[in-house]
């Protein structure tokens, strides 16, 4: 098993210790993998129960940055231009993804050595060291911070759905009829806003613990530097024989999960569709030309990316004061 949570007084440490950088606010969403600055969070899934309760601990506590959308949804022009895409009404649902639950049980029966495992994996966006959702957003809406938490701004996206595109897994849920595009060209610009798993990015910023690993009665994951974390997964990997999902996927992410069975026969069990993530193998999507060329003609825009946050979040703000 893996050892016990760090705990709250240790991530604390940790964080004044040598992370100063953790707190800081968005930076280049070009920041390079980094193994002191990174945060990882590790699974051990032989400890999940499936209870759920870090499902709804990240319903409430992130709920108040859930979609508000106003209705009826602006008309597409041209007609369809968009796929109209409503979670609102159907707020409550828990096992997938949506903009309103960001995190969700995959539950499977494998056989493995002739011995059948019951496995929960909690699954939710895995913050990718190098992200393509980032890196090829048109509008920088979708950015890495130095600490390796992947975010989407709200208030920047025109939920375009670029990132869930070009994300290995598709992880980013759209709520139509919410955030900039309302306020720009709403018929003919973008369809919303796309949501995602933030890692509780303000809650570390005050050296908290993501609300997930704070909740979970059997302490199945755990976070912390990176190179700290996966010296701690290889010697779990070398001593017990066990499987590793994240190492490599897409190039590597900041969560690794740790299973007793391989994650072939997991993926091969578990759901697939829309807001379902596999397990499957990834390539690293930034070594493919295609993308690279995409980054690479969307970085001289980088310096226009700033602007246009604050020029967003300037427009919204006034607008927003003006309806009052
Ligand atoms: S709270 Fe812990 S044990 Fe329960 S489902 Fe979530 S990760 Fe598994
Ligand atoms: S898993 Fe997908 S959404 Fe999450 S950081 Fe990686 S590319 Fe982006
Ligand atoms: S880290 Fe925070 S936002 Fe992400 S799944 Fe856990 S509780 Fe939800």
């Amino acid at each position: 098993m893996v050892k016990k949570n760090i705990s709250r007084r240790s991530f604390v440490k940790g964080l004044a210790a040598g992370t100063a950088s953790l707190a800081m606010p968005f930076n280049d969403h070009k920041a390079e993998a980094s193994d002191t600055s990174e945060l990882v969070t590790l699974l051990d899934l032989s400890r999940c129960i499936g209870c759920g309760e870090c499902v709804e601990a990240c319903r409430t506590v992130n709920g108040h940055k859930f979609p508000q959308p106003q209705k009826p949804f602006p008309e597409m022009v041209p007609k369809g231009r968009a796929k109209v895409e409503d979670w609102s009404d159907r707020r409550e649902v828990d096992d997938r993804l949506t903009p309103y639950n960001w995190l969700y049980i995959e539950s499977v029966e494998v056989e493995y050595k002739g011995v059948v495992h019951e496995i929960n994996i909690p699954r939710r966006c895995l913050h990718c060291q190098n992200p393509p959702c980032a890196n090829l957003c048109p509008w920088g809406a979708a950015e890495k911070q130095q600490n390796g938490i992947v975010r989407i701004q709200p208030d920047v996206c025109l939920g375009g759905a670029k990132c869930r595109t070009v994300c290995p897994w598709h992880i980013p849920q759209r709520q139509t009829g919410v955030g900039l595009y309302l306020r720009l060209l709403p018929g003919f610009a973008g369809n919303g806003v796309m949501y995602k798993c933030d890692r509780c990015y303000d809650r570390i910023d005050k050296g908290e613990l993501p609300a997930c690993i704070e909740a979970c009665p059997e302490s199945v994951q755990k976070i912390g530097p990176r190179r700290e974390i996966l010296n701690e997964v290889h010697n779990i990997i070398h001593e017990k024989g066990w499987f590793a999902y994240g190492l490599e996927e897409n190039g590597g992410t900041n969560t690794v999960y740790l299973s007793p069975v391989p994650f072939e026969l997991l993926d091969a069990a578990s759901r697939k569709g829309p807001g379902l993530p596999g397990l499957n193998k990834v390539d690293a999507a930034m070594e493919d030309e295609e993308n690279l060329a995409a980054a690479v003609a969307i970085a001289p825009f980088a310096g226009l990316v700033a602007g246009m946050i604050k020029a967003g979040r300037f427009v919204s703000s006034k607008l927003g004061k003006q309806e009052k």
